[in-house]
């Protein structure tokens, strides 16, 4: 689960990370309540759940409280990458002297924590990285250990800190670790960090965060899990959620609807692998679903009306290996759900495993004319794709 920026400095504040003390707007008139209120020059931001906002034109300063209306009524309802905007942040706006950029993470294959750190701040990493390797400063983190403050030093001497930042800019990563830590987070990244004010009053300071939350420890952090923005996820993924299914939307055009994440990840594989064979470039699976163990008729029903829900997809790839699932409870969901949503939508039904043969007996009997057998996984597949491609 991802936070929005708000959310993201709001806790990086909690943890003793400066931030800008800003206020979210819904609307123009409060935008333009907020800046009169700070009395100073404001920065609007659209809050979305994407990058590179200031480039898409979803970052404005305004001078004025007439201005931040203005501006506000600019971004509010603005589309950035398929996001659509519904809240803004007022920040009070602050002079930048130079931008940092830093970051911790979860490297999978170092099996540590990442702290990553860029004198190239305010660009996106991805093209830091691309463009000016030597610039992106790694330090891996011991977890029985923690972020040791020579590797803090290290990271500050070769991203060219000056030496008077550098007792503030320990602070910071420490207490963003301390943050990542606790949150059982996936991702901290705040670019740009930024140096701001002058003379005396320089000070190191965040003033964007990007901020992933690990689904699976989100039990354990009741605080987080209510920020989760349904306006901004796929309307498919709140109801899966409600619905006990694990579902993430694709862009394909095969719904599959599969028990178990393991075999769920095998059968897109596979659409992808007869698409590549079969030169069907335009055919992949439309979602990732697991109905999870032991589904019973109503939630394949739920599962089914969820992936029918996208009008991209053009043929329902069922793979059921029964086990604690059983295969006459996933036929009598098939059967209940087609009762319900009538569709001409063609399913190719591979069911193996526990109660298969009841199962496929009250599909057989059902004669409808859109249910297509499969006697293996790889055949359910490959008849899939060559359908889609066909559509
Ligand atoms: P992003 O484009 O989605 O990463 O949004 P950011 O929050 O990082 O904002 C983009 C850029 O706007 C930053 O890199 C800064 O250069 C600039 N910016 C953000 N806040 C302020 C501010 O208070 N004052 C000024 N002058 N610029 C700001
Ligand atoms: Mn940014």
């Amino acid at each position: 689960m991802n936070l929005h920026e708000y959310q993201a400095k709001l806790r990086f504040g909690e943890f003793g990370i400066p931030v800008p003390k800003g206020k979210v707007a819904t609307t123009p008139e409060e935008a333009f309540d907020i800046a009169r209120e700070m009395g100073k020059p404001v920065v609007i931001k659209a809050q979305v759940l994407t990058g590179g906002r200031g480039k898409a034109g979803g970052v404005k300063v305004a001078k004025t409280p007439d201005e931040a209306r203005d501006k506000a009524s600019q971004i509010l309802n603005m589309d950035i990458k398929g996001h659509i905007v519904y809240k803004v942040l007022v920040d009070p706006a602050v002079d930048i002297k130079s931008e940092i950029y830093l970051s911790i993470t979860n490297d999978r294959a170092a099996k540590r924590p990442l702290l990553m750190a860029s004198s190239a701040g305010g660009m996106e990493i991805e093209q830091v990285a691309h463009e000016m390797p030597e610039k992106l400063i790694r330090e891996y983190i011991d977890p029985s250990l923690g972020l040791r403050d020579f590797q803090v030093r290290n990271v500050a001497a070769e991203i060219g800190l000056p030496r008077a930042h550098w007792k503030q800019f320990g602070e910071i990563a420490s207490a963003l670790y301390r943050c990542y830590i606790d949150s059982d987070a996936t991702l901290v990244e705040i670019n740009p960090l930024a140096i701001v004010g002058t003379g005396d009053s320089e000070q190191i300071m965040a003033l964007d965060g990007k901020f992933s939350v690990d689904d699976n420890a989100l039990f354990r952090h009741a605080d987080l899990a209510e920020k989760r923005d349904l306006q901004e996820e796929p309307p498919e993924e709140t109801r899966a959620r409600a619905a006990g299914i694990s579902y993430v939307k694709l862009d394909g055009n095969i719904g599959c609807m599969v028990n178990g994440a393991g075999l769920a990840m095998t059968t897109m594989d596979l659409t992808k692998y007869f698409a590549d064979e079969l030169g069907a470039t335009n055919v992949g699976p439309a979602n990732f679903l697991d109905i999870g163990g032991g589904a019973k008729a109503d939630r394949v029903a739920a599962a089914l009306r969820i992936i029918l829900a996208d009008p991209k997809v053009k043929v329902v790839l069922f793979n059921i290996f029964g086990g604690i699932t059983r295969g006459d409870e996933v036929a009598r969901g098939i059967l209940q759900a087609l009762e319900e949503v009538k569709t001409p939508i063609p399913m190719v039904i591979r069911l193996a495993g526990t109660n298969s043969e009841e199962g496929l007996k009250l599909i057989n009997e059902a004669h409808l004319p859109n249910l297509v057998g499969a006697s293996s996984l790889a055949d359910a597949a490959r008849k899939a794709v060559q359908i889609a491609q066909g559509a």
